[in-house]
């Protein structure tokens, strides 16, 4: 094995072997060092979207939504479920054989792609050197013409509840409890509080969630996250805004008290398991030695340009390590970007098009800009939005809650942005995000034809709405 390499990637998520795999494909010789490891202390590739983050939550997801579907939505078909038990053992090892299928297809990769996947910790030294230190405490030297960093991010911790064994736990921790808690506790209602607060209410907890900030999903569409809270909480989940976590006091044998305040005073809950769900920081400790220069902004993320140059000639940074939304599609595409850039192309990540996507019930989808940006930017603007309850499709399938809205330019009347609340939001966003990236206009969207009967068809309605023209609205006309 060399120990020099065209490009030395450190971090194996969906950013640093994306960047590997591409680099690999362009002819440029690649090592991939990533510090990951099962349960059994195997070294695993993937990071934390495919080991306890995008998959094993999407595995647990769809299983929990089955599971509440059978329960509550059954009947609705005419199908009467007599009795029904979970086995949440099986569904957990269900989502866990699938972790270690793709770990798998990847290790696959790097073999086909002739990338030397290296274990341990990498850290950056002068002069694109890496200092390797595996498991055992033994090193190893490498050096690139460049190096890729792709460490991702950590969870948050916050003082106020110190994550401690299968009581007080973090995203990764929740995704793996080996029984269903009579109550839950879920402190910060984001992506990933609500994502897994889905999980175990349909399972049978009761979830409350606490959420620091007054206003709910600030980053999603206000349209979008009001309908969503109000299906949230009908489905059980209680979700408390502007109640902020204090401190907590875990007695072993009893129950965890939450001390929280909002703005009615001090409160107190109590539950039996609690999830930390308050953001994720950059995983930039130790990453690069003072000698090395690497230069960190706020809050440790490493400091990169818009085509994610660090400021040392040869070093890039991205993914979760850099500025911009923590998703695992945004970092692989900074991973392609990257690796052609090496290879001398002029690739770019078109920032205004990438989707974000929560995976409750129903989803919530969206792309480009929301109606608060564009009034705060002063872009005047039209909107068209359409109900999924009047489409046939989503009454077939039982899933008429949500809408879609299409926010395009007044003057030009080109797509500014897609906010989807509704069954499958996360297939139905990437016609938008297609339509964006080719500069459509909402009357392209609106004179194109798609399938019917579909859920498809709100999008192409919310686009005809935009200028009175929704064939399914009932709209009162003046003679
Ligand atoms: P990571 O996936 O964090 O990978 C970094 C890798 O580098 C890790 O293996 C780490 O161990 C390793 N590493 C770190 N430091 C070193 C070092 N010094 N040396 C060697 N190796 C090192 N995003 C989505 O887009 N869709 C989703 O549905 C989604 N769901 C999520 C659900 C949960 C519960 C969580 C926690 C996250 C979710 N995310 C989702 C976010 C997504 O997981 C991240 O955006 C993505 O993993 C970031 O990719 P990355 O490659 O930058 O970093
Ligand atoms: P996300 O960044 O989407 O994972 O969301 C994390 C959420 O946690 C944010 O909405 C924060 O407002 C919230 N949060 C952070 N600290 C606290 C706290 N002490 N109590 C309650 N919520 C918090």
């Amino acid at each position: 094995m060399s120990d020099s390499y065209d490009v030395i990637v450190i971090g194996a998520g969906p950013a640093g072997y994306v960047a590997a795999i591409r680099c690999a494909q362009l002819g440029l010789s690649a090592a991939c060092i990533d510090d990951w490891c099962d349960t059994a202390g195997n070294p695993v590739p993937g990071g934390t979207c495919l080991n306890a983050g995008c998959i094993p939550s999407k595995a647990l997801l769809e299983s929990s939504e089955l599971y509440a579907r059978m329960q509550h939505g059954a009947n609705a078909h005419g199908l009467h479920v007599e009795s029904m038990s979970l086995d949440l053992a099986a569904m957990m090892a269900r989502k866990d054989h699938i972790v270690r299928e793709l770990g798998s297809g990847i290790v696959t990769l790097f073999k086909s792609n002739g990338i030397d996947w290296l274990h341990g910790r990498g850290q950056l030294l002068p002069n694109r050197q890496v200092r390797i230190t595996r498991a055992d405490g033994t090193q190893q030297l490498v050096s690139g013409q460049y190096v890729i960093l792709a460490s991702g991010s950590v969870p948050v911790e916050l003082s106020a509840a110190p994550v401690q064994g299968e009581r007080i736990v973090d995203s990764r921790g929740a995704l793996a409890w080996s029984a269903v808690p009579s109550r839950v506790g879920v402190i910060g209602a984001g992506v990933i509080g609500l994502e897994l607060g889905s999980v175990w209410s349909r399972l049978g907890s009761a979830v409350t969630l606490l959420e620091a900030q007054e206003s709910f999903l600030a980053m999603a569409d206000r349209t979008i996250a009001a309908a969503a809270l109000k299906l949230y909480r009908a489905q059980g989940l209680d979700i408390r805004t502007g109640a902020r976590v204090l401190s907590t006091q875990d007695e072993e044998g009893a129950a965890i008290r939450v001390a929280y305040q909002d703005a009615a005073g001090d409160h107190e809950l109590a539950v039996d398991r609690l999830i930390v769900a308050v953001g994720r920081r950059p995983g930039s400790d130790g990453l690069a030695t003072a000698e090395a220069g690497l230069l960190l902004g706020e809050g440790g993320f490493v400091h990169v340009g818009e085509h994610c140059a660090t400021n040392l000639p040869g070093v890039f940074a991205v993914g979760d390590l850099v500025r911009g939304p923590m998703l695992a599609h945004k970092g692989s595409a900074e991973g392609v970007m990257v690796a052609e850039r090496i290879a001398g192309q002029h690739s770019s990540v078109n920032y205004d098009a990438i989707p974000s996507v929560i995976y409750t019930h129903p989803e919530i989808a969206w792309v480009g800009k929301t109606e608060a940006a564009l009034r705060q930017s002063g872009i005047e603007f039209r909107s068209g939005t359409f109900p999924f309850a009047a489409s046939g499709r989503a009454r077939a399938m039982q899933a008429s809650d949500g809408l879609v809205k299409v926010l395009s330019d007044a003057r030009t009347d080109r797509v500014l942005g897609v906010h989807i609340l509704g069954a499958q939001a996360s297939e139905l966003i990437g016609q938008a995000v297609l339509a964006m990236e080719f500069g459509a206009s909402s009357e392209d969207i609106a004179r194109s034809v798609f399938a019917h009967p579909t859920l498809s068809e709100a999008l192409h309605e919310a686009a005809l709405a935009g200028s009175g023209h929704a064939i399914h609205l009932a709209v009162p006309r003046q003679r």
